[in-house]
């Protein structure tokens, strides 16, 4: 057996041991499908129901790289005011204010992130622009904007009418409870294979509606909302960001999959670790990854993910029906 063979032997009887213990101790079983898209590349792929997204991107791959395609496909969302959870129109923070959070991750393992940052459309560019011009990897909040402007982005109003009438109205009872799915949900986890076989991710929210000023979630956080590995794969996760932070489930993904793991038992097992130790069950949390060879896995802990492909076929949404089910 060689050095693959063996890896994943080991990974076999790790995750088989992992996750009995998950079951056993949570009372859960798992509802699985595995996605019947053929592993190919080009290809892009997205959180949730991203068709627009994905044909940017897909346009960009024409004639650029996986990098221009991720971040492409991202502003699509970002410059729509109708999409709530990215963004210009993206839901604000309890005070009224949309600040956002943004990451990029190239083939050669750059990354570059914005956090907490206010009255800027693109933060995934800014995001690329810190990865390509500074010799740091994030920027937050005034520090963030102040770069932001300097690279000469325009500093704008987010809160569109529509998002501050929603805000006005949650403020009567100000209750905070996170909704599974905040459907139609939209922040944008992004991953592209270009005709070189190179991977590179994006990924780009509002965050959580009416979270406590200051608080960053997972997408800007490089292993917790985007991880990419050139060698392996990349992946990304959307929903409660707190969840996917305490278990940094991208960089996970990865690794198990640089270890043996196919896409799909990654992703499992990200959720796995996620439902053993944190009280899960009115939270969300989705995952999708791509192996080198752009085979694809998706995981979520409750029913109603979705997420977007585009190859050479077209785009198409496809339903995640691997998920966890509480008994
Ligand atoms: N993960 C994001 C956050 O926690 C939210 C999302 O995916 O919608 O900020």
């Amino acid at each position: 057996m060689g050095r693959k063979g063996n890896r994943r032997k080991f990974f076999k009887q790790s995750l088989k041991s992992s996750l009995w213990l998950a079951a056993g101790t949570t009372a859960v079983s798992s509802c699985k499908a595995t996605p019947n898209i053929q592993a190919q590349y080009p290809m892009v792929i997205s959180t949730w129901d991203n068709a627009k997204a994905n044909e940017a991107a897909w346009k960009a791959l024409s004639d650029g790289t996986a990098l221009d395609a991720v971040e492409a496909g991202a502003r699509v969302p970002e410059a729509d005011p109708k999409d709530m959870s990215v963004g210009y129109g993206g839901r604000p923070d309890r005070d009224g204010h949309v600040t956002l959070d943004a990451c990029v991750m190239d083939h050669l393992g750059n990354y570059g992130a914005v956090t907490y940052l206010k009255n800027i459309m693109h933060p995934v560019s800014v995001a690329r622009r810190v990865m390509e011009e500074t010799p740091h990897v994030m920027l937050s909040g005034e520090g963030a904007l102040q770069f932001a402007v300097d690279q000469g982005f325009k500093s704008q109003n987010l809160l569109t009418e529509e998002a501050k009438k929603e805000w006005e109205e949650w403020k009567v009872t100000s209750k905070y409870e996170p909704k599974i799915n905040i459907e139609l949900h939209d922040t944008i986890g992004i991953m592209a294979i270009d005709h070189d076989q190179n991977i590179s991710g994006a990924c780009t929210t509002s965050g959580l509606g009416y979270k406590m000023a200051g608080r960053v979630g997972d997408s800007p956080v490089v292993g917790a909302g985007l991880f990419v590995d050139n060698e392996v794969g990349a992946a990304t996760a959307t929903g409660m960001g707190e969840l996917v932070l305490k278990t940094l489930g991208s960089f996970l993904i990865v690794e198990l999959m640089r270890q043996g793991a196919t896409v799909s038992e990654a992703c499992e097992e990200a959720v796995m670790r996620i439902i053993n130790k944190q009280d899960y069950k009115k939270l969300q949390v989705g995952f999708i990854a791509i192996d080198k060879q752009g085979q694809i896995g998706a995981y979520s802990i409750q029913p109603g993910f979705v997420y977007t492909v585009t190859t050479v076929s077209g785009t198409e949404l496809v339903k995640v029906n691997s998920y966890i089910k509480s008994e």
